[in-house]
């Protein structure tokens, strides 16, 4: 049995992640914690989350402390439950986005001494396309334009979505490209593509889960592999079992691909 804490319980992958961590019974959730202030504070998590009451109220702070902690909600809160974490020698699955390069660091430096996942993306879909991209673009090479767009709920709140960015960083590893091929969001008069750059384009429409398509466009044919989200409560699942699958690991970074064996 592993104990978990979700941090952002009333959010909509807090809520989610409280109601479905119930269809995994090696799992236990031993705390929940929402920002100060919020309505949630001081109510069941289980009644929050609309399965009833679990014996468990959400707390401003981390006041039980479990093996995993499952952090989605932003990036200032990540930072500081990565502090607390490493403090406290809690493993930590990560899915929030919009993470700097500090971050990413900061998460470097955990990794000394706790078990961490950070994943932009839970899915097995979306993992197996990290993989197939950076294969597809490292075959056709720069003959093929590659194009990645993205769309997603308009209250999303960063862009490119985290996903996008982790099919770029794939490609752009292995093609050994810098992050200075990607070109986000063209406009203006003057903007004609350039050999080998990575365009990428972020929309946002009603309550989109989430959508991912990546080009590849050459003279006289073009490639294009989507990935479609119908539910968020597949990045759910994935992140309670990356949770059971970080319990009792050595410290260390690891990924989704590390718990789907890609
Ligand atoms: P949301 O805004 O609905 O939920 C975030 C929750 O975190 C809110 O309830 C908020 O009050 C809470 N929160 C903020 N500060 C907090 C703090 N200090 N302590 C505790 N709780 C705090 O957003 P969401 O749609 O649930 O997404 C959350 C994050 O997860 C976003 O960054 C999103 O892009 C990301 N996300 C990742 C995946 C993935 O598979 N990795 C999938 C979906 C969403």
């Amino acid at each position: 049995m592993t104990n978990i804490a979700i941090v952002g319980a009333a959010g909509r992958m807090g809520l989610r992640l409280i109601a479905l961590s119930r269809q995994h019974e090696e799992l236990r959730v031993v705390a929940a914690t929402e920002r100060p202030g919020h309505s949630a504070i001081g109510q069941d998590a289980g009644e929050v989350a609309g399965i009833g009451r679990i014996g468990i109220a959400i707390f401003a702070d981390l006041v039980d402390v479990p093996q995993v902690v499952i952090d989605f909600t932003a990036p200032a809160a990540t930072r500081a439950m990565i502090k607390i974490c490493r403090e406290k020698g809690i493993a930590m699955v990560i899915g929030t986005t919009g993470l700097q390069q500090a971050d990413h660091n900061l998460i470097d430096e955990a990794a000394a001494d706790i078990a961490i996942l950070q994943a932009p993306n839970m899915s097995m879909g979306v993992n197996l396309l990290f993989k197939v991209a950076a294969q597809m673009a490292k075959v056709l090479g720069d003959d093929y334009d590659i194009e990645i767009t993205e769309l997603h709920h308009r209250f999303k709140k960063d862009a490119p979505s985290g996903t996008a960015m982790g099919i770029a960083e794939a490609i752009l590893k292995s093609t050994g490209k810098g992050r200075d091929a990607l070109v986000q969001s063209r406009h203006g008069d003057d903007c004609p593509r350039k050999r080998g750059e990575i365009g990428m384009q972020s929309l946002r429409l009603g309550d989109e889960v989430g959508r991912h398509t990546v080009y590849f466009g050459a003279l006289g044919e073009r490639l294009e592999v989507t990935h479609t989200a119908t539910t968020r409560d597949t990045f759910a699942h994935g992140a309670l079992k990356a949770a059971d699958w970080l319990a009792g690991r050595k410290p260390g970074r690891y990924t989704m691909a590390d718990v789907l064996g890609l």
